[in-house]
């Protein structure tokens, strides 16, 4: 805090300034800054600011730091991830990071068979956890208040029905008490986010609070509330914009986007949106949706109601079915452009063998007998959960990862794509994760190539990650030292058009993009840049001199999760596996005789199979000779797709089943 001191302020106010601040334990300095005699107060001491502006001498005050602390992103940098709902049978959903947390519900449990049918219509497209107030504070007082205790015993059945942690509002601090083992976070609505004795309370029991930004609160109003929450005991606390207050009537408030950049600014606690309170229109809700995702929220609470015209509270802001499953599809579709991942099922913290073994899904061979227990797939990556990508610290490969399996799975960074494949096939490694094709660049053949040399290695799971390239150096390089640069092949291929406007640099390929950043690190040449992605430059405190250079910004890459067959099958992980697969990825050769390629693409088209990939690749040691490899589409139908199958094998050679997925938009 700075205190500035009127130009003639005397000795003994000076010193009862000092005094004053002393007392309530800052410590003192006093200093000139031009003709300004200022005194700086540092320190934890509390002070009313407006009964220090108004002492003898005093000119201005102005705060130098934040009135909150805990929640500050001065006391910690990194991200806060709150998990909810985690228990000795259930994994928890998080929130925060790379992904995209959506809570869907209606805006009050009105009986036992509503929220049970919007529970399972909200998970089937997608929402990860339930919401839904038994306690509603209503701005009339004849309005429908809830159903109470019992609502949320509804709400508790329906969570636990369709897998999904619950999260319910808490409007006294008695009820705070009554309500902790029926729920699975707090919900302090808007209207109570400035009710400390709640706040006090419900900190005070420990479970994770979605607190909500109060209609007329600012930012700074807003987060020390999360700090009293913080302060109280709970060190999980998400905060929620949903609208606040301005001379607009059109819609039932005004949705803040830009307080999201600015609370991730402030502060490290996760912050979604509620577009249903913000807006209250139905029809407005998907683009405001849309705008928060991209305007970086973790997340999004909507209400979703099964007749949205029949409801006892807010049926005009509830959002269709059918509405909200489009909305689903487009968040997806637009998550992994602001680099995220949209969180579909719960996902593991550690991905255990056991689990996996415990039958979560199924891939592999639609006709294959079932992983027994006397299976041979259990070692120490099993044990551990341990996930294996190619590279070092800040990998696309491992960001990939940390999407599919969480940022805190355990992962063994190795080098070079046969070593991913090995780690898996010894089971040193549960998981493994490959790139396989780029939108700008192309297939990445060598992986290709290696599930021919790996058969029992099978496709479990597929991911699309927007690739941001950045052209990192040493702290002291600027663009003029550079002239060397370092990066894959395909790091250069997708960065091209920059490239070209520098062409004295000379390119020095390396085996990953982050290995590229990391021998920079331990060079300390000024000379050399690398062209890599963000999370590398930042895992090895480098600079990023450029952003954004690859030729084009609708830039993925696809990687696959691979894993070991047991038997016929290959284990799901929990994460992916949830969901029917929809797609299937095929290898095989074709006999040397006109249209036998025809023939097989006849198959697939007679039953309306789509075909989303056919690439070939040459036989090695059989020259001319190729093996087609094939993605397509499964029909809802299994029998269809067996038989389907059966024919393919019927008019191919070297027939290879590489696995079943549920397909990455
Ligand atoms: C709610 O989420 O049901 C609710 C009442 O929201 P808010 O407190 O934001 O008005
Ligand atoms: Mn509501």
């Amino acid at each position: 805090m700075i205190v500035v001191l009127s130009r003639g302020i005397s000795t003994h106010d000076k010193e009862m300034v000092r005094i004053y601040l002393h007392d309530r334990g800052f410590s003192v300095r006093e200093q000139s800054f031009g003709d300004d005699a200022i005194i700086g107060a540092s320190g934890k001491g509390v002070v009313d600011i407006r009964e220090l502006s108004i002492l003898p001498g005093v000119e201005r005050v102005a705060a130098t730091s934040k009135p909150y602390e805990l929640a500050s992103r001065e006391t910690k940098s990194e991200d806060t991830i709150v998990t909810v709902g985690a228990s000795a049978s259930q994994m928890g959903v998080q929130i925060g990071g790379s992904r995209i947390t959506v809570i869907a519900g209606p805006c009050a449990v009105e009986s036992r068979e509503q929220i049970m049918e919007t529970a399972a219509l909200v998970r089937e497209s997608g929402a990860v956890m339930l919401r839904g107030g038994a306690y509603k504070p209503r701005t009339s007082p004849y309005s429908f208040q809830g159903l109470g205790i019992e609502g949320l015993e509804y709400m508790k059945a329906a969570g636990e029905a369709y897998g999904m942690p619950i999260v319910t509002e808490v409007v006294s601090p008695d009820l705070a008490v009554q309500m902790q083992d029926l729920t699975d976070m707090f919900q302090i609505g808007a209207r109570n986010m400035q009710n400390y004795e709640l706040l006090k309370k419900v900190g005070s029991l420990g479970k994770p609070v979605l607190l909500k930004r109060g209609p007329s609160a600012t930012i700074e109003e807003w987060l020390l509330s999360a700090e009293y929450l913080l302060a109280s005991g709970t060190k999980d606390v998400v905060l929620c914009e949903r609208g606040i207050r301005t001379f607009e009537t059109y819609t039932r408030n005004t949705l803040d986007i830009s307080a999201i950049p600015v609370v991730k600014d402030l502060s490290h606690l996760p912050v979604i949106v509620d577009p249903s309170h913000a807006v209250g229109i139905r029809a407005k809700v998907a683009p405001a949706s849309l705008a928060a995702i991209a305007a970086g929220a973790a997340g999004l609470t909507l209400e979703v109601h099964p007749r949205p015209d029949e409801a006892l509270s807010d049926g005009p802001q509830s959002l269709y079915p059918e509405q909200f499953e489009k909305l689903m599809r487009d968040i997806e579709a637009l998550s992994p452009v602001v680099g995220k991942e949209l969180l579909r099922t719960p996902r593991p913290h550690h991905w255990t063998a056991a689990r996996v073994r415990a039958g979560q899904g199924a891939a592999g061979v639609p006709e294959g007998g079932s992983p027994g227990p006397g299976s041979e797939a259990s070692d120490a990556g099993g044990e551990t959960g341990m996930v294996v990508f190619s590279g070092v610290r800040g990998a696309f490969a491992e960001q990939a990862l940390m999407r599919a399996f969480g940022d805190d799975a355990p992962r063994l960074a190795v080098s070079g794509f046969p070593a991913v494949f090995d780690a898996v096939l010894d089971g040193s490694a549960v998981a493994g994760i490959v790139p396989v094709e780029n939108s700008l660049a192309g297939s990445v053949h060598e992986n290709y190539d290696l599930f021919l040399r790996y058969p029992d290695i099978s496709i479990v799971g597929e991911l699309k990650l927007r690739v941001m390239h950045c052209l990192i150096a040493h702290e002291r390089a600027d663009i003029d030292s550079i002239s060397i640069v370092r990066s894959h092949p395909q790091g250069f291929a997708q960065c091209k058009e920059f490239l070209d406007k520098h062409p004295d640099w000379t390119l020095e390929p390396c085996n990953n993009t982050a290995v590229a950043v990391e021998s920079i690190a331990r060079e300390g040449a000024i000379k050399v840049a690398a062209i890599a992605g963000e999370a590398a430059a930042r895992a090895f405190n480098l600079k990023v001199l450029r952003e954004g250079i690859e030729t084009n910004p609708l830039n993925y890459t696809r990687f696959v999760i691979i894993s070991r067959r047991v038997g016929e099958r290959a284990p799901v992980p929990p994460s992916l596996g949830s969901d029917k697969p929809n797609k299937a990825s095929l290898v095989f050769s074709v006999p040397d005789e006109p249209g036998s390629l025809f023939a097989c693409l006849k198959i697939l088209s007679e039953r309306g199979i789509n075909l989303s990939k056919l690439e070939s690749r040459p036989i090695q040691g059989q020259p001319w000779e190729y093996m087609f490899y094939v993605d397509v589409s499964i029909p809802e139908t299994e029998e269809l797709f067996k038989q389907t199958i059966e024919e393919l094998k019927a008019k191919t050679e070297n027939f290879h089943f590489l696995g079943m997925y549920r397909a990455s938009l």
